[in-house]
């Protein structure tokens, strides 16, 4: 029993330091599992289901549910007060995610209370784009077709 726990506590620790450093992107469940297999600490589904809802019960982590029944995404968040705040802009090749943390933000939610009565809820928001890299990588790629 004791080497269970023991054995719980190292696979947690490892999947949370995979997310702290994939902190710029949402990761899926499927990119926890390989990580974890390349490491040879092997979890179950489950046990990660159960861990980052965990995690998204504790702030820590934010959970992005693509629309259309889509596998979730989650993002580790250093400041979880000021994500509340804005949106999040996802990047549909590479993952990554931007904080829409700026002055137009405000300007946004302003807009849409004073213009439309409505009180903007970011908690979870995403939009979905294709990002500065990844529209230059397609760019060129275009180019070397032509
Ligand atoms: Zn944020
Ligand atoms: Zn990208």
């Amino acid at each position: 029993m004791e080497r269970k726990h023991e054995y719980q506590t190292k696979s947690r620790q490892m999947i949370l330091d995979y997310l702290i450093r994939n902190k710029d992107r949402a990761v899926h469940v499927s990119d926890i599992i390989r990580h974890m297999d390349q490491e040879e600490c092997s979890v179950n589904k489950t046990t990660v289901y159960r861990y980052l809802d965990k995690l998204v019960a504790e702030k820590t982590l934010m959970k992005y549910v693509a629309d259309k029944g889509e596998k979730a995404g989650y993002q580790y968040v250093e400041q979880p007060s000021r994500c509340q705040k804005h949106l999040h802009l996802q990047c549909s090749e590479c993952g990554k995610v931007i904080h829409l943390d700026c002055d137009f933000m405000k300007e946004i939610s302003e807009h849409i209370l004073s213009d439309h009565g409505f009180t903007l809820c970011c908690k979870d928001s995403i939009l979905y784009g294709v990002c500065d890299e990844c529209s230059k990588k397609e760019k060129k790629q275009k180019n070397k077709i032509r």
